[in-house]
């Protein structure tokens, strides 16, 4: 089964990314790519099916996570750069929170990405991330507005 995947790393971890993503090529090979812009133009030289979001800092991210909010990623790498503050440090955190949210496998260091790229699971055709149910949050009761809010 054709896996979605993401890939987005910072600048100090594209070597990485691109390093990792020539070994694994084979395994890579015939799945979907969504990557983030500068991650992608790098990819894309080594594998096909790379769809490019725009640049990481531009709104890539929030795109990356909104396609995990619309459940169309099945598992994530992203190397992200623990040693420099990111202008983007907020969308960053957001992509992250989004995987939790959505319990999608992700691998931030390439020990992780190598351990989730040689599971069973990752070629498992029917493997499917559990997912938390939402419905009591959706559910909760909210005021209509402030003045039915008691303070006392
Ligand atoms: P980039 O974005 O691939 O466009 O550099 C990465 C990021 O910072 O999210």
């Amino acid at each position: 089964m054709i896996k979605n995947i993401a890939l987005v790393a910072h600048d100090s971890r594209k070597k990485d990314m691109v390093e990792w993503v020539e070994h694994n090529r084979e395994k890579l090979d015939g799945h979907k790519i969504f990557a983030t812009g500068t991650t992608g133009k790098l990819i894309s030289q080594v594998l096909d099916n790379v769809t490019a979001l725009k640049s990481g800092p531009l709104g890539g991210d929030q795109q990356m996570g909104a396609l995990i909010a619309e459940e169309k990623i099945d598992f994530m790498i992203f190397f992200w750069d623990p040693m420099t503050s990111q202008p983007h440090d907020v969308d960053v955190k957001a992509l992250l929170r989004m995987t939790v949210l959505y319990n999608v496998p992700t691998a931030c260091n390439r020990s992780t990405a190598d351990f989730l790229i040689t599971s069973n699971l990752f070629s498992d055709m029917e493997y499917k991330p559990e997912k938390r149910d939402y419905s009591a949050y959706l559910a909760r009761e909210v005021k209509k507005n402030i003045a039915e809010t008691n303070f006392d």
